[in-house]
């Protein structure tokens, strides 16, 4: 079966690209190494050029790019440039301070230098997933080019026009031929890559599903591994918190992309002396997004990526719901890829929906009495990517944010991505850290150079 792109909105068969032979991703390879070996000698200075150009490649042609990532994964139009826009800013981050970031550490020791330095490891291979298909590559591929690394993108099999179109910048920006590969295979041809010998790394962003084969492979060839996984991030609202702003924020965490986010608030605990009229006006502003086009401006409501994830979603309402739960708002299909925002109730402790990502417009509610109760229920789940809590009390808002076993935690704010703020997990949710000064170190060789004088001691 060829990898074939589908515009989830009306079922359309948009592309079918043929999948590379072992040959042709075997080739890809070789010759990535080959344009690794000029990349890393080059000054930093050349090779943040390289990225402006790519970034400004992005900038002017950002409604074409947008337009052909809503029309393979769906994702509203506006969306789709804001995505743009923000992985422009990614590029240029890193174009700018990525040096700065990788300058040799002095260490003081008694006689002699010493220094760590930062040297780029090879080829490196970054799995991605369609739901921002423009970010996700570039959050891993803009500071890894720019620490003298080269990389291979497997990208998700329904956003190849996508995936191809970023390839395209980079050709668009005269870069030599090897710096950035598309690599257009499906999930199951990963394995050849992660074996080849000339490949040193491995990223991940996707499922835990993924994560745990990937991991798994890599870790047999002892290959260095991040991971960006799944999310059920809580999303805490305490009695004192600005309830109008809690909701607003509660429907803009949960409904971005449709819900298709790891980041999204995905389980929503509200203080017991709030709770009602939380959940009436969340219920209230979601019954108001309105189905349509993703690519007219009206649309507040898109379709998931494809009618198989709008069967998945489904299925998951349908079992926490056999197993207890309570449908407050929504609970069925639309038409097609489209599904109704949804409030689950009642979520039993012992039901798989309590531990599972609900990866679409479905919020799981609960109620605290107080904030430890509030924590622990935070705390019960697989997951620990993001989370926020409202309360106008910083004090307390603080106690719960250090309490919360997660990778990010935002004070009255969603869960959001920006280049400055490291991104990532714990738990289920994966290992290593993208963006900020942390993201462009973890693939490259911290290497100790000692001098010393032969008289010296030993
Ligand atoms: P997915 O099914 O895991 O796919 C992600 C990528 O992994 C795709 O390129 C896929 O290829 C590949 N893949 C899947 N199974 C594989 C395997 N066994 N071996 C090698 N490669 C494999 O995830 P998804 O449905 O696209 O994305 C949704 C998931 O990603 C959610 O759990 C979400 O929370 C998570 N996510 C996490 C972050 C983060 O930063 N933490 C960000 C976004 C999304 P094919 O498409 O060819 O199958």
């Amino acid at each position: 079966m060829p990898i074939r792109s589908v515009n989830p909105y009306n079922n359309q068969l948009l592309k079918t690209f043929d999948e590379l032979s072992d040959e042709q991703l075997d080739s890809l390879v070789v010759r990535a190494y080959a344009a690794y070996e000029d990349w890393r000698r080059l000054d930093y200075s050349k090779r943040s050029e390289v990225l402006k150009k790519v970034a400004s490649e992005m900038r002017s042609k950002r409604d074409q790019l947008a337009r052909i990532s809503t029309e393979e994964m769906g994702k509203r139009f506006g969306e789709s440039k804001g995505e743009l826009a923000l992985s422009v800013k990614i590029i240029e981050y890193y174009a700018e301070n990525g040096e700065k970031f990788l300058e040799p550490q002095k260490i003081s020791v008694k006689y002699g230098e010493a220094e760590v330095r930062n040297e780029p490891i090879g080829p490196l291979l970054g799995v991605m997933p369609w739901n921002f298909p423009y970010y996700q590559v570039v959050r891993f591929a803009a500071p890894n080019l720019m620490a003298g690394n080269v990389v291979l993108i497997k990208h998700a099999s329904n956003v190849p026009q996508t995936a191809v179109s970023i390839e395209e910048l980079f050709r668009a920006a005269g870069a030599e031929e090897g710096i950035y590969t598309n690599l257009l295979v499906k999930g199951s041809r990963v394995d050849r890559v992660i074996d080849n010998p000339m490949i040193a790394g491995v990223s991940l962003t996707g499922s835990v599903e993924a994560g745990r084969a990937i991991a798994a492979r890599a870790g047999e060839k002892l290959k260095k591994v991040v991971l960006e996984l799944g999310g059920s991030d809580p999303f805490i609202v305490l009695e004192d918190a600005n309830l109008d702003k809690a909701v607003d924020y509660a429907v803009f965490s949960r409904m971005l992309n449709t819900g298709q986010q790891c980041t999204a608030a995905k389980r929503f605990i509200v203080s017991q002396k709030v709770a009602d009229k939380f959940l009436s006006a969340f219920s209230e502003k979601l019954q108001s997004l309105q189905p349509g086009d993703p690519m007219d401006d009206k649309t507040t409501l898109a379709p998931l990526c494809s009618e198989e994830q709008a069967n998945k979603l489904l299925e998951q309402i349908d079992q926490a719901v056999s197993s207890g739960a309570k449908v407050y708002t929504g609970g069925k299909r639309i038409k097609g890829a489209f599904i109704e925002p949804t409030i689950l109730t009642d979520v039993k402790s012992d039901s798989p929906a309590y531990k599972e990502e609900f990866f679409g417009p479905v919020a799981l509610y609960f109620t605290a009495q107080d904030d430890d109760e509030a924590i622990a229920l935070a705390n019960d789940s697989p997951f620990g990517l993001g989370g926020s809590v409202f309360t106008e009390n910083p004090e307390r808002a603080k106690r719960i944010a250090s309490a919360i076993q997660s990778g990010m935690v935002f004070v009255n704010h969603p869960t959001l991505s920006s280049p400055e703020l490291p991104f990532g997990g714990v738990k289920n949710s994966g290992f290593g850290r993208e963006l900020s000064s942390l993201g462009i170190t973890e693939f490259v060789n911290k290497k100790l150079i000692r001098l010393a004088s032969v008289n010296d001691p030993l």
